[in-house]
């Protein structure tokens, strides 16, 4: 954290209107304890698990119930992929998570994709793409299948979105794939080191191989999502794995474009809020502001004080009977968990990328200061 005021105070007038948890890099393995790469930090790979079981514990205790958990990416660590101990690694968290009585919304991460494939996430419990909102006759607001993101409303006007960070990425994809093939390109073009983990000499140290970024198909779905949002007068709250604002992250560990991500976002009335992951020692920042999208009126990112009193007051202008229909959501979601902006600036970027696509090794991000 850095030493900006403390976001979490509440107006004395503001009343909770729901909560949620959060929960991130969690990053279980079968191992004692250990360090990063570096040595300065700690790893508590087995002990992991029972730090989640004492959230679920908390949550499961919270007198007013939150009303789903956002799981930030990286649940289990790369590791358990070098003791083929992954599958049975995954299998213990989650059923740590079963305890929890509400919801959990998964999102992936770089210890996803150095422990399974694309695919087989696609296909695995840490595919909650079935918890997602539709919105009718809006099509351009369903996410296409060639990105893990889709969007949800935990109550009136107010929207969750998950993104796939990923999205863009040289981790867990098939290796003869043209996307794959692509992303090398991109990832080369920004990083000449040989050990591509490595964010050595960067001008953009972000471009580093346990890093990803947003696809422009992605951006125009967010971008489609956020102006449904703002037409409608919601408020949005988005979480992804690596964070986009600079000032809230070590620089290595934002995602590749994340400037872009800030485009679309800046670019909209909605967003009040990003969560994200990967950053171990955490961040907060309040309004990015100034540096490469000015606009008159900025959202206020990552300000959770600001989020519970626009949600106090959204709520207080509710009549009972406009309050009901999502309550009884929120205990149908309960029951159904338990079983362009397009910045033709970064589009030019990305293809005038030039290069041979070597296929890298895969390695674990020890290598890394964080995530
Ligand atoms: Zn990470």
């Amino acid at each position: 954290m850095d030493d900006k005021p403390n976001p979490g105070t509440l107006r004395e007038n503001s009343e909770r209107l729901f909560s949620f948890g959060v929960i991130a890099d969690i990053q279980y393995a079968d191992l004692e304890d250990g360090y990063n790469f570096q040595g300065n930090r700690r790893r508590y790979y087995r002990h992991s698990l029972l730090h989640l079981q004492g959230a679920i514990e908390d949550w499961n205790a919270e007198s007013s119930t939150p009303c789903c958990v956002l799981q930030l990416g990286d649940i289990i660590d790369g590791y358990n992929a070098q003791y083929k101990k992954s599958e049975q690694a995954l299998e213990l968290v989650m059923n740590v998570f079963k305890m929890l009585k509400v919801p959990v919304h998964h999102t992936w991460g770089n210890h996803e994709f150095y422990n399974f494939s694309r695919d087989y996430l696609t296909n695995s419990q840490l595919n909650t793409k079935f918890l997602e909102d539709h919105i009718l006759h809006h099509p351009e607001t369903v996410p296409s299948e060639n990105y893990y993101a889709y969007h949800f409303v935990p109550f009136p006007k107010f929207r969750f979105i998950l993104l796939d960070a990923y999205d863009l990425s040289v981790l867990g994809m098939d290796q003869s794939s043209p996307k794959f093939q692509q992303c090398m390109k991109i990832l080369k073009e920004h990083n000449p080191n040989t050990e591509l983990n490595s964010p050595q000499g960067l001008s953009e140290p972000q471009f580093v191989q346990f890093n990803g970024g947003f696809s422009q198909e992605q951006l125009n779905w967010l971008n489609e999502v956020l102006t449904f949002s703002d037409k409608n007068q919601e408020k949005v709250v988005i979480v992804s794995h690596l964070p986009i604002y600079p000032e809230s992250s070590d620089s290595v560990c934002l995602a590749w474009n994340y400037r872009d991500a800030l485009a679309v976002i800046w670019s909209h009335e909605c967003v009040v809020c990003f969560f994200a992951g990967h950053t171990h020692d955490g961040g907060y920042s309040e309004d990015p502001f100034g540096n490469f999208a000015p606009r008159s009126n900025p959202p206020s990112l990552a300000s959770l004080g600001d989020v519970a009193k626009k949600l106090g007051e959204m709520w207080n202008n509710l009549s009972d009977s406009e309050k009901q229909p999502y309550i009884t959501k929120v205990t149908k979601l309960k029951e159904k968990s338990e079983k362009d902006v397009a910045n033709s600036k970064s589009k030019g970027k990305f293809d005038g990328a030039k290069g041979p696509a070597k296929v890298g090794q895969k390695k674990l991000e020890e290598e890394d200061e964080d995530e």
